[in-house]
């Protein structure tokens, strides 16, 4: 019988050209797909006609397929000798559970490889014209999770946030807008820090306010923005509107 073997991929931020080479050929290749709700379905039209192509995606507050579902159908395929690829929205290790999934085939024996994909906090931010470190505005950044129940064990610590790290990018956070910004006004960041909120980034559909830390709920919810959706904090997100401000002029001096 043929060896079977899993493939964990990052399918990128959402335009699907964001992909890597390498993540798109495992697609080409594959006998089996379990693909995630952030994925660009039109990554799925790579594969082969008859690849087996499985929605394992999780709504916000909702479990289409629980974790143990998704690793016991991948480990199921690669054992009757199928190359699976498990497709992920942008980076497999980042806030993925890709780390479980690795360990799940490692436990089971199955070969496995992690191939990796641009996070949509890299994505995003290039798309919003949000340099994440920029010379004399940011010299480092984080990528926390603003989801409360995400990890109990390994809590956020908003008290070091605050202060050791330039700009913060905030994936899961949008519902939790106002404890995030009450966290860090509370351990001392400045309510006249800029901030983006990014919806949907890199695809057609994305959409950018920014105003400060504290009026952002406020404007998040007069805007309706929702998930997918990222939250920049940070002085550089004021490169945006340079960026913007000076397009502007040149298409005035030109028009
Ligand atoms: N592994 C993914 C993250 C999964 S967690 C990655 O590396 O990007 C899901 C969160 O990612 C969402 O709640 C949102 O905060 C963020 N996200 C994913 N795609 C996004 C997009 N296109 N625009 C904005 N945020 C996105």
């Amino acid at each position: 019988m043929k060896q079977g073997s899993i493939s964990i991929v990052g399918a990128g931020p959402g335009d699907p050209e964001l992909i890597t080479v390498k993540a798109l050929r495992r697609i080409q290749t594959a006998d089996v797909i379990l693909y995630d709700r952030l994925v660009n379905e039109e990554l799925l039209a790579y594969g082969r006609k008859e690849a087996l192509r499985i929605y394992c995606g999780k709504a916000p507050g909702q479990h289409s397929m629980p974790q143990e579902g998704i690793e016991r159908l991948m480990i199921k395929h690669a054992s009757a000798g199928s190359h699976v690829v498990r497709l992920k929205g942008g980076d497999p290790f980042v806030f993925g559970r890709g780390g479980e999934e690795a360990l799940a085939s490692a436990a089971a024996g199955i070969p496995y490889e992690v191939i990796p994909g641009i996070t949509s906090a890299i994505g995003a931010a290039a798309s919003a014209g949000i340099p994440l470190t920029h010379r004399g505005l940011a010299a480092s950044f984080a990528i926390v999770t603003g989801s409360r129940c995400h990890d109990h064990a390994a809590p956020v610590r908003w008290d070091a946030l605050a202060h050791s790290v330039d700009t913060l990018v905030i994936y899961m956070g949008v519902s939790h807008l106002g404890g995030i910004r009450e966290q860090l006004l509370k351990h001392g960041k400045d309510a006249a820090t800029p901030v983006a909120l990014i919806e949907n980034g890199t695809t057609a559909r994305e959409r950018t306010v920014t105003g400060t830390l504290g009026n952002i709920d406020k404007l998040a919810t007069a805007m309706k923005i929702s998930n997918p959706a990222l939250i920049i904090i940070g002085e550089a997100v004021k490169v945006r509107e340079q960026l913007l401000a000076l397009e502007n002029a040149a298409r005035s001096q030109i028009g």
